[in-house]
């Protein structure tokens, strides 16, 4: 499909050519020595905009001259500051612009739509998810489950791979769905699975959980900023993701959420409700009883935490101009040439198992990043390369032996080039 090559020539031919390239530019490059590291860290905390500094600055200078005016300063005011981030945020994600808000953190997000979205009954009360699921999710999951006077052990059913695989697979889900039926109150799975980089075809489960009349939620911390999601039109029900990772809001910057309109336009629909989910026509008012926005929006709590989304402002306008679309066209390539990287220097090596590549190279269920899994020697190969100025993600081994240690390396077509891919192979290579 592609005619790769590692070679440095190749690489840096590739580069020219690339009319993303500028954008790395925008960015700030952690440095290694006297060179710019290799920096394949983005699915974990994303680099800082060259821009953001400004976009806070010019929030703290506001107050700094106008303090409490500031909520209605004209363009930016603080009263509607987060419907600054409504329109790139609802193209990020492929959804209307009143489905979508930008809110608090991710778990706190899961939690507040875990309240919509999961009133279990005494017969409709299991939950789909996966197993290995990122810690944060399991407990969310298991709390809440709980928390309605349910046994996690006997609600939730945690989606394992098949024996001798690392990924489930798609006719698993399906099938686990339908075996659950009547019983199965939701399915919430990672639209891309944070350890095995796995992405999930999120439209046929969500047809499939609203098969039986289940909700289907996405925890997407792992797919917003990385494929081109259509959320609205695959019907999902709700969804949450961070901004830190492939976003670069910073770290543990302001989250986001989406809610299907009809739900999110449904003020039956019961959820926990605080002043900035209140009609803002009435917030100052102080009416008695809470109307909902009819949109995302009123699932918000408190007023928003302008230093955050100013961070957040910076990036999103970085991913307005790129486009989604031709991000996830570069972003393929830029993986795939990874994939050809690293197996080249394995046949270099006259071993081609010294390392696993876990994740699945089907397009359709890849992203930007591979997990690379090792059976023994993955800790050293992974200190190497740090202290060779490559930066990426080490996961012990599994405590249960279900899988070797691995490292997670995540080239994101923002701000990564396909030289780095090639000095990523390179420092691979001196270090197996
Ligand atoms: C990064 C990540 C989180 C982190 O949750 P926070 O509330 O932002 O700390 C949760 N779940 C998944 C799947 C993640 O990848």
């Amino acid at each position: 499909m592609f005619n790769f090559e590692n070679s440095a020539a190749w690489a840096g031919a590739r580069d020219q050519r690339d009319e993303l390239a500028s954008f790395r530019e925008q960015f700030h490059i952690p440095r290694h020595q006297e060179s710019e590291s290799v920096y394949f860290c983005g699915n974990s905390l994303g680099l800082q905009p060259r821009k953001t500094r400004d976009y806070v600055n010019q929030e703290l200078e506001d107050w700094a001259k106008l303090g409490v005016e500031g909520h209605f300063k004209p363009h930016t005011g603080w009263f509607a500051y987060h419907e600054l981030l409504r329109e790139s945020t609802a193209r990020l994600v492929g959804a209307l612009p009143h489905e979508v808000v930008v809110m608090n953190h991710l778990t706190v997000n899961l939690h507040l739509l875990l309240v919509s979205f999961y009133r279990p009954s005494a017969d409709r009360y299991k939950i789909i998810c996966e197993g290995g699921a990122f810690p944060s999710d399991r407990y969310a999951l298991q709390s809440q489950v709980e928390w309605h006077g349910f046994d996690a052990e006997d609600a939730l059913i945690e989606l394992q791979p098949r024996k001798g695989e690392h990924i489930v697979r798609q006719e698993d889900i399906l099938a686990a769905i339908e075996d659950c039926g009547d019983s199965l109150a939701l399915v919430m799975l990672g639209g891309v699975h944070y350890f095995t980089g796995q992405v999930l075809d999120m439209k046929t489960i969500t047809e499939a959980a609203h098969e039986v009349e289940a909700y289907a939620g996405f925890d997407l911390a792992h797919a917003a900023g990385n494929l081109e999601l259509q959320l609205h039109d695959w019907n999902v029900d709700f969804a949450a993701w961070c901004s830190y990772k492939y976003l670069n809001g910073g770290p543990g910057t302001v989250a986001g959420a989406y809610v299907h309109e009809r739900h999110a336009r449904n003020p039956h629909l019961p959820r926990f409700a605080g002043w900035w989910g209140n009609d803002p026509a009435q917030r100052f008012s102080m009416p008695h009883r809470f109307v909902p926005v009819p949109s995302a929006d009123s699932w918000q709590l408190s007023n928003a935490p302008i230093l955050e989304m100013a961070a957040l402002r910076a990036s999103m306008e970085l991913f307005e101009r790129a486009g989604m679309k031709r991000l996830r066209e570069k972003s393929l390539e830029l993986t795939g040439y990874l994939l050809h990287v690293i197996r080249a220097v394995l046949l270099d090596k006259g071993n081609p198992g010294l390392l696993e590549v876990i994740t699945p190279f089907e397009e359709q269920q890849q992203g930007c990043q591979l997990s690379l899994q090792f059976n023994t020697g993955g800790r050293s190969v992974f200190e190497s390369m740090t202290a060779s100025g490559v930066i990426s993600d080490w996961r012990e081994p599994d405590q249960e032996g279900r899988s070797g240690g691995v490292i997670r390396v995540a080239p994101v077509p923002l701000y990564n080039s396909f030289m780095d891919v090639w000095r990523f192979g390179e420092a691979l290579r001196t270090a197996l």
